[in-house]
C-alpha cells in the first residue's frame, strides 16, 4: 500500500439522503478513505438532523463553504407534504439546495459525463454541452391575472421618492385575455454573468449566451448589455489568454447552432431557457445519473454534487433487503470535481491527478461493459454488458483504480 496522498485544506461535506446516502459511504469507503489523508469539515444535511437542528445544519454548511470554498454535496429530499409524515418533521423545511444558493448567491452549471458505448441521441455531440441557468425572477415570479372584462392594462412603476409614477400602456382588452407582470435585477443578471464567466475560464471552454433581446428590447437586451460589460471591463484579456471566446447571439440562433455543433461549450440561459434546455441535454445524453452538478458563486465557493434526486424508489427497494443497481456516477463525479478544485486553489496536483484517476477508471468501467440498470437500457448493445448492483458498480471501478496507483 502506498502513502495516502494528503489533501492540503478541508473539504465542506454534506451528506444527505436515501439511497444517495447509501451510495455515498461506498464511495468514500471505497474510493477515497483508503487512499486519501483527507480532513472533511462534515455536515449531516440528511432530513433527520436538518428537523432536529430547525435546519441550522443547512445554513451551517453553507457557511463553511464560504470559510473553505469547495464543498460536496449528496442529494437531499426537499419535503412536501407526504415527507413531512413520512419523516414526522416540524414543518416542510425548504430546500437545502435552496437555502444553499440563497446564501452563497451562485448559478448551477450542469455537464454530462460522457462515454463511448451510450451515444448521444443528437450524433455531433461529441463533447460535453454544459450549461448554465439564471435561477432568480423572469416568469419564475412573476404575477398573473386573467382578464374577463374589456379593459386597459398598463405597467405602472411608482418610484419610492414620491416622484410621477411612470406608466406604459400593454393592451386595450376588448374581449377577455390573460397578463403578466415579471422582472429581473441587475445585479442578479450581473451575478449570473459573473458566474458563467468564472465557470467558462475553470473549464477553459468558450461561452455563448442568448437571449431574445431583437423582440424584447428593454428586458432582454439589459442581460445582453449587462453580460458584455462585465466581459469587457473583467473577462475579455483572461478569456483571450486561454484560447477561449465569448460569444452573444440570438436564444433561436443559439438553439440551431447547437443542434449542429460538436458541444464543448458552457450556453447559458436565461431562467425559463434554462429550465427547458437543461431538460433536454440531460434526456439527449442519455441518463440523469451521468449528469454532474455545481454550484458557481460569483465570490468564489464551488460546490459540488449530482444532479439527480436521492433515487428514493431504489431507496425503499434496499430497504426492504432487495439488491439495486443503482448508479454511483455523479456522485463519484461530485468528489472528484471537489477535489480538482481543492488541489487547483492548494496547488497540490498529485490530488488533482488521483481524482483525475478516480473518473478515468469510472469511465472505463462503463465503456469495458460493466453497468448500472439505467446504463443497460440506454448503452450500445453489446454482448459483454452486464448489470450489477450497486455495490459491485464501485468495487469494480476500485480494481480499475487500483492497478493505476
Ligand atoms: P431522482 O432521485 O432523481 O430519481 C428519479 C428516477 O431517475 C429514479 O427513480 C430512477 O429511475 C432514475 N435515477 C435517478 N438517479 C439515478 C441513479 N443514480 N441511478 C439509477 N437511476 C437513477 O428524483 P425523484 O425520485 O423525483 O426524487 C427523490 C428525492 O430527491 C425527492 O425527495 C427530491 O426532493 C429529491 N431531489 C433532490 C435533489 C438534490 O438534492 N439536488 C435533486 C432532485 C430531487 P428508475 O426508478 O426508473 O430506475
Ligand atoms: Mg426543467
Amino acid at each position: 500500500m502506498t502513502k495516502k496522498i494528503k489533501v492540503a485544506t478541508p473539504i465542506v461535506e454534506m451528506d444527505g439522503d436515501e439511497m444517495t446516502r447509501i451510495m455515498w459511504q461506498m464511495v468514500k469507503d471505497n474510493l477515497l478513505l483508503p487512499y486519501l489523508d483527507m480532513d472533511v469539515d462534515y455536515y449531516d444535511l440528511g432530513l433527520e438532523k436538518r428537523d432536529e437542528t430547525d435546519d441550522q445544519v443547512t445554513i451551517d454548511a453553507a457557511n463553511a463553504t464560504m470559510e473553505y470554498k469547495v464543498a460536496v454535496k449528496c442529494a437531499t429530499i426537499t419535503p412536501n407534504a407526504a415527507r413531512v409524515k413520512e419523516y414526522n418533521l416540524k414543518k416542510q423545511w425548504p430546500s437545502p439546495n435552496g437555502t444553499i444558493r440563497g446564501i452563497l448567491d451562485g448559478t448551477v452549471f450542469r455537464a454530462p459525463i460522457l462515454v463511448e458505448n451510450i451515444k448521444p441521441s443528437v450524433r455531433n455531440w461529441t463533447k460535453p454541452i454544459h450549461i448554465g441557468r439564471h435561477a432568480y425572477g423572469d416568469v419564475y415570479k412573476n404575477t398573473e391575472m386573467k382578464v374577463t372584462v374589456p379593459g386597459v392594462a398598463e405597467l405602472v412603476f411608482t418610484p419610492s421618492d414620491g416622484s410621477e409614477p411612470i406608466r406604459k400602456k400593454i393592451q386595450e382588452f376588448k374581449s377577455p385575455g390573460v397578463l403578466q407582470g415579471i422582472h429581473n435585477l441587475d445585479n442578479s443578471i450581473k451575478s449570473f454573468a459573473i458566474s458563467c464567466f468564472t465557470y467558462a475560464l475553470d473549464q477553459k471552454i468558450d461561452l455563448w449566451f442568448s437571449t431574445k433581446d431583437t423582440i424584447s428590447k428593454t428586458y432582454d437586451a439589459e442581460f445582453k448589455a449587462i453580460f458584455e460589460e462585465e466581459y469587457e471591463v473583467n473577462w475579455k484579456d483572461k478569456f483571450e489568454a486561454a484560447g477561449i471566446e465569448y460569444f452573444f447571439t440570438l436564444i433561436d440562433d443559439a438553439v440551431a447552432r447547437v443542434m449542429k455543433s460538436e458541444g464543448g461549450m458552457l450556453w447559458a440561459c436565461k431562467n425559463y431557457d434554462g429550465d427547458v434546455m437543461s431538460d433536454m441535454l440531460a434526456s439527449a445524453y442519455g441518463s440523469l445519473a451521468m449528469m454532474t452538478s455545481v454550484l458557481v458563486s460569483p465570490h468564489g465557493y464551488f460546490e459540488y454534487e449530482a444532479a439527480h434526486g436521492t433515487v428514493q424508489k431504489h431507496y425503499y427497494k434496499h430497504l426492504a433487503g432487495e439488491k439495486t443497481s443503482t448508479n454511483s456516477m455523479a456522485l463519484i463525479f461530485a468528489w472528484t470535481g471537489g477535489l480538482k478544485k481543492r488541489a487547483e486553489l492548494d496547488g497540490t496536483p498529485d490530488v488533482a491527478s488521483f481524482a483525475q484517476k478516480i473518473e478515468d477508471a469510472a469511465i472505463e468501467t462503463v465503456e469495458s461493459g460493466i453497468l448500472t440498470g439505467d446504463l443497460m437500457r440506454v448503452a450500445d448493445p453489446d454482448p459483454k454488458n452486464r448489470q450489477v448492483y450497486t455495490e459491485d458498480f464501485i468495487d469494480h471501478i476500485r480494481k480499475i483504480l487500483e492497478t493505476r496507483l
